[in-house]
């Protein structure tokens, strides 16, 4: 199982997709799940315009629901919380061989990448609005910073800090390298 992690605009996605056009992974995106149920529920597509965070109990049910076990799993968007990390670690890490990959870049690249993901016209909802990005942005460092810290420390999962504010390929060949890794 992989965690793939970072803040806005780090590449989650599209290391995603790179990982997924080598082996098959069952991708989980909460993000996207989540712009999927916005369509039809109000409530939710105005959490997620205004770049707040979804309940506890929504995410967990989401995530279980879509946790196979017989598959190589790659997580993205989840968790995003100490208690989402603490509620994975509990229920699957006997379960699975959990590996963390930190996708580590400074605010300021974040921020370039969300102006080029809008520039290029495939920027969302939450993208449009500045106080979302901010949002956004003081809910990674405030509240999903803490859960990577907690991350790091657990014993029997893997932890991998990779600096990804360099060239796309250089970056994901960090990325295959971690996940290479004994
Ligand atoms: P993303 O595409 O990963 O940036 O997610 C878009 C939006 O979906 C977030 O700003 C949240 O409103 C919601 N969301 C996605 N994942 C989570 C999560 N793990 N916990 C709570 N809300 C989430």
């Amino acid at each position: 199982m992989i965690l793939l992690m970072g803040g806005q605009g780090v590449g989650k996605g599209t290391f995603a997709n790179l990982l997924q056009e080598r082996h098959s992974y069952k991708h989980i995106e909460t993000g996207k799940m989540l712009r999927e149920a916005a369509n039809s529920n109000k409530n939710i597509a105005d959490i997620m315009a205004r770049g707040e965070l979804l309940p506890f109990e929504m995410l967990t049910e989401l995530v279980a629901a879509n946790i196979t076990p017989d598959q190589d799993l790659l997580l993205d968007g989840f968790p995003r919380t100490l208690e989402q990390a603490k509620w994975l670690i509990n229920n699957y890490s006997k379960k699975f061989n959990v590996h963390v990959i930190y996708l580590n870049v400074p605010e300021e690249v974040m921020i370039k990448r969300i102006q080029k993901r809008i520039n290029e016209g495939a920027g969302r909802a939450d993208d449009a609005d500045v106080a979302a990005i901010r949002r956004r942005l003081d809910i990674f460092w405030n509240t999903t910073m803490p859960a990577i810290n907690w991350l790091r420390e657990v014993p029997d999962i893997k932890f991998s800090d990779i600096d990804v504010s360099g060239e796309l390929n250089e970056n994901f060949n960090k990325i295959l390298n971690a996940l290479e890794e004994k």
